[in-house]
């Protein structure tokens, strides 16, 4: 392949359903490859399955790209979002609030069979594919008996040998159902060089001769996206490993129709903690939910990175923005091995990006999550103000892992009546008597303290000096008091957040039950 010719890398989801994180990161490689290098990033939308359509998905997966901030120049788009300076924008026949936006379209597949026909008719022509009638009944019981053998299923080669050409055009006239099938050599060695495995060889004896048209008319992933591929003039495929038994067949394909091949590079598999194969059963694996669940943006894109490449031994950089990554970014450097994907790392980077924000962005941000809360919408008014809010996101903000997380640990600041156990507020063997003192203590002193004083910093300063040596026996029952818990940020911090009405409401009560 020329070298200096200009990059074009594609993201080819299947409408499926959801985009599952392992895609994302596929599509986050191809948009830093091609912002590296200066090439196009391409979308294009792989629907020759029609049994597995998912109502909805492109537009959610075109929702989902947008969101964590993968621009593309070319391929599909929602028409809500394109610019009219764009040139040769065609509406989608398939899917009608999309668009598609480029030279090289159609980028949907449903939407050029007759393209793939028509390459395919060159390949039966040549020699290289051949008609199948078989029916699925017969393809069934074969096997099943190659199963039962202990032999990986294989075509048989039944239709190649035994259909004459008569035979053939007698059948299409009279509309038999046919597939396509791809004629694999025999006993070769197909070899390449993969961008991230590095040599990788296939002997065609073990590939069976793959469907190309089904009977529906439709091409299988592997015509089409050859063909796709070619048309589009994409120098690199960057894809999952789940695609790497494929690739001779792609390679053939190539070949038979005197196509270049583009580079290939095939990514690591995603696994579990435990080594398994990265499973719904296990978890979250679309993206959809981790945004509902209130990662960042920044997060996931930064997690989803680390997913498979960093950016060499010695560094110790975790942190690493979109730009940051594409200045870094290094397709060489991706591994071989399986990413494991840990939720640990990824609570612990949304932690990090969550301190990053003003309070002010982390309000806007977490509003729509605390009024999901039934703690947040049986609380009062002055509960739910903006000024109480950003207080306790304050106090939370260091200990946030995600969004969803918001007010779940500290419930009690949104509670109109607390309920506890007495026995909660006692410092150690404290006597009633010496409990209700250190109460009324408390109490004063925040009585004392005027609203324009009533800060978390001097809330702390005056308390501390009050209590001097004796710390928890001032501090407890205060903190008890105020929260109901075993466990919580500071009394400074709650009784700041609280505010001072709140506060002495809360120990008032407090004494009353002492
Ligand atoms: N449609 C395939 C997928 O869903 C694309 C594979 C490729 O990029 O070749 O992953």
């Amino acid at each position: 392949m020329d070298d200096n010719k200009k990059v074009r890398v594609r993201f080819a989801p299947s409408p499926t359903g959801f985009v599952h994180i392992g895609s994302l990161r596929t599509a986050l490689y191809d948009y830093l490859f091609a912002k590296k290098t200066g090439g196009e990033f391409i979308l294009k939308i792989e629907d020759t399955d029609q049994k597995r359509y998912v109502e909805g998905s492109v537009e959610s997966l075109i929702k989902s790209l947008d969101w964590v901030g993968l621009n593309w120049s070319e391929g599909v788009f929602l028409n809500e979002n394109i610019n009219s300076d764009k040139s040769s924008i065609v509406k989608s026949k398939t899917y009608p609030t999309v668009s598609e936006v480029g030279e090289f379209g159609p980028y949907i597949q449903s939407e050029k069979l007759e393209v793939y026909k028509k390459y395919v008719d060159q390949l039966v022509k040549a020699g290289h594919a051949y008609y199948c009638f078989c029916e699925p009944e017969r393809l069934e019981k074969m096997r099943a008996e190659q199963t039962a053998e202990k032999k990986a299923p294989m075509y048989d080669r039944y239709c190649l040998h035994n259909v004459s050409e008569e035979e053939i055009n007698k059948n299409l006239k009279n509309s038999c159902p046919y597939t396509i099938r791809m004629k694999m050599p025999e006993g070769e060695i197909i070899e390449t060089d993969d961008l991230v495995r590095g040599k990788v060889k296939f002997n065609t004896d073990l590939i069976d001769d793959q469907v190309l048209l089904k009977s529906d008319g439709f091409p299988t992933y592997h015509l089409a996206n050859v063909i796709d591929d070619h048309e589009m003039e994409i120098t690199h495929v960057i894809r999952g490993e789940e695609w790497l038994p494929s690739l001779p067949k792609h390679i053939l394909l190539y070949r038979y129709f005197g196509w270049e091949v583009p580079k290939f590079a095939h990514l690591p598999l995603l696994l579990n903690p435990d080594k398994t194969k990265l499973s719904k059963r296990q978890g979250d694996v679309a993206v959809e939910d981790y945004i509902k669940k209130g990662y960042l943006k920044e997060a996931i894109i930064n997690f989803v990175a680390l997913l498979g490449w960093n950016p060499g031994a010695g560094e110790t950089q975790e942190l690493f923005s979109l730009d940051e990554l594409v200045e870094k970014f290094e397709l060489e450097k991706v591994h071989k091995a399986g990413a494991v994907f840990d939720l640990k790392k990824l609570d612990w980077l949304n932690g990090q990006y969550i301190k990053k924000l003003s309070i002010d962005e982390l309000y806007e941000k977490a509003l729509p999550f605390f009024e999901q809360k039934d703690f947040f919408r049986q609380a009062g008014a002055e509960k739910k103000s903006p000024e109480f809010l950003k207080r306790v996101l304050t106090v939370e903000l260091d200990r946030l892992p995600k969004l969803s997380d918001v007010g779940e640990n500290n419930q009690f600041f949104f509670a109109t009546d607390l309920q506890y156990d007495k026995a909660l507020l006692r410092w150690k063997e404290m006597s009633d008597d010496d409990l209700k003192k250190t109460l009324e203590k408390s109490k004063d002193i925040l009585e004392n303290i005027s609203q324009d004083n009533w800060s978390k910093e001097n809330l702390e300063k005056i308390l501390m000096d009050e209590a001097g040596e004796k710390r928890g026996e001032l501090l407890w029952p205060l903190r008890a008091a105020l929260t109901g818990a075993q466990k919580s940020p500071s009394p400074f911090e709650v009784a700041w957040v609280l505010g001072k009405t709140e506060s002495l409401k809360r120990i008032t009560k407090a004494i009353s039950l002492v």
